[in-house]
């Protein structure tokens, strides 16, 4: 047997992903030396509805504002977003723009791409002069010590000082040293497919959720991508699934053939084989997220939009804040649980309301009724729509789901 080969570095990052890559790229900036490893190869495939929402693009322009200008340079690979259209179980349908004045805006608020390119595109994007990447590298183990941490691959092991987990849903560090099991009432099934031909998509690359009465409690989505292609799939909780024995991928044939969408996809011819995977919600009120020399990011720490689906966002945002707790510990030399739990805090101050709205919301979708009397009233009454498209623009305005007083306003309305 081959003697593993021996790597010393400051920290190790598990995953490549927009986590992963986020991290990597932030603690570049901070001028931090480590080693990111990866199983794939680059490009590599990621089930996803692979819609970029406006928290990627912010993300995106602060670590690089040229880098916008890239995206909006690749009319092949990615289609612009400028609203979301829900459509409700009784069919009616109401369409929310992104910004409140799109004539002002320099590039569209969100972008649809499919992962294998934006996953590759900001890859390529680490800065190697910080880090080292190992690509087709699996992480096997990972054991953590009093004075370091050892990860172990197949033909190598990295010493460090401390790890950060961005290795998406069933991560090793969690399961290791967090006990993580998958709570089917904190985590959703979904189903991806590409399609061509599909008709009625929107110009303005609007994405469609659709709340429609056979894919409920769950929704169904079309997303348009460049070239007449279209991201479309079905979420459900797994609890519902497993409960009801549910089919999800015969459900979602079902819903295509049903008469609200039978004649846009008469003539779609579906690409490649439907995928499944599976998403790591963020509906658990502060779950642990990090330990004595490790930290967890994006869906390694379950911090998916329990209403949306929407991970890629705060994926890249915790990268980021685990990146600073890095920069923060190597000063200190602070490695402890007790000092790593301030990114525990960090992460709920900032998205710990937004994620508990979303779980209000999510559950709001087992009363049918009262989803089509919601997509009715903000139908009918032009303010409201302006209302909801001011809280896109502006997340902490999604508070004001949970407030009685909003309900109130759109009852009386
Ligand atoms: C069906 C579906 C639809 C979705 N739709 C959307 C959407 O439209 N918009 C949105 O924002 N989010 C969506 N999401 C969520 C989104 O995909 C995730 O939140 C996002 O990918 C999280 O990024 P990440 O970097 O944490 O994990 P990942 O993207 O999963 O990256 C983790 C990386 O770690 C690597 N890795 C894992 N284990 C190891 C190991 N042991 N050693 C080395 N490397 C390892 C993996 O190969 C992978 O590259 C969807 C998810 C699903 C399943």
């Amino acid at each position: 047997m081959q003697p593993h080969k021996q790597i010393d570095t400051e920290v190790v990052i598990i995953g490549a992903g927009p986590a992963g890559c986020s991290a990597s790229i932030y603690l570049a900036k901070f001028g931090i030396s480590h080693v990111i490893i990866e199983k794939e190869t680059y490009p590599r495939d990621k089930v996803c509805g692979d819609a970029l929402s406006g928290k990627v693009v912010n993300q995106l322009k602060k670590l690089n504002p040229e880098w916008i200008n890239e995206l909006n340079d690749f009319s092949d690979t990615y289609t612009p977003s400028w609203g979301v259209l829900f459509s409700a179980p009784d069919g009616n349908e109401i369409g929310i723009p992104f910004k409140h004045k799109p004539s002002e805006a320099e590039h569209s608020p969100g972008f649809i791409s499919k992962r294998i390119d934006f996953d590759c595109w900001l890859f390529q994007k680490l800065d190697t002069n910080f880090a080292e990447v190992l690509q087709n590298t699996e992480v096997k183990d990972v054991i953590i010590h009093k004075d370091g941490v050892e990860v172990i691959c197949d033909e190598c092991i990295i010493n460090a000082k401390i790890i950060l987990s961005a290795e998406g849903t069933r991560a090793l560090v969690a399961k290791k040293y967090l006990n993580y099991t998958l709570e089917k009432q904190h985590h959703c099934a979904g189903l991806r497919a590409y399609y061509n031909g599909v008709t009625g998509l929107d110009e303005q690359g609007f994405i469609e959720l659709h709340f429609v009465k056979e894919s409920l409690p769950g929704y169904f989505w079309v997303f348009p991508l460049p070239n007449g292609q279209a991201n479309v799939g079905i979420g459900m909780l797994s609890e519902y699934v497993s409960k009801n024995k549910v089919n999800l991928k015969k459900l979602m044939l079902e819903v295509l053939e049903s008469p609200k969408f039978k004649d846009r996809f008469k003539d779609a011819k579906l690409q490649n084989k439907i995928l499944g995977w599976g998403l790591p919600l963020g509906s658990k009120k502060n779950r642990p997220i990090s330990g004595e020399r490790f930290l967890l990011a994006g869906d390694a720490a379950s911090v998916i939009d329990p209403f949306t689906g929407e991970g890629i966002g705060n994926a890249m945002f915790t990268g980021k804040w685990a990146s600073e707790q890095v920069r923060d510990s190597l000063v200190s030399n602070n490695f402890s649980a007790n000092e790593l739990r301030k990114y525990d805090k960090t992460v709920y101050k900032k998205i710990g309301g937004e994620l508990r709205v979303s779980t209000v919301m999510q559950r709001l979708i087992k009363y049918p009724w009262l989803f089509n009397w919601m997509i009715r009233k903000i139908k009918r009454n032009p303010e409201l729509r302006e209302t909801i498209t001011f809280m896109f623009d502006d997340v902490d305005l999604r508070k004001k789901f949970t407030s009685p007083l909003f309900y109130l306003r759109v009852l009386f309305k």
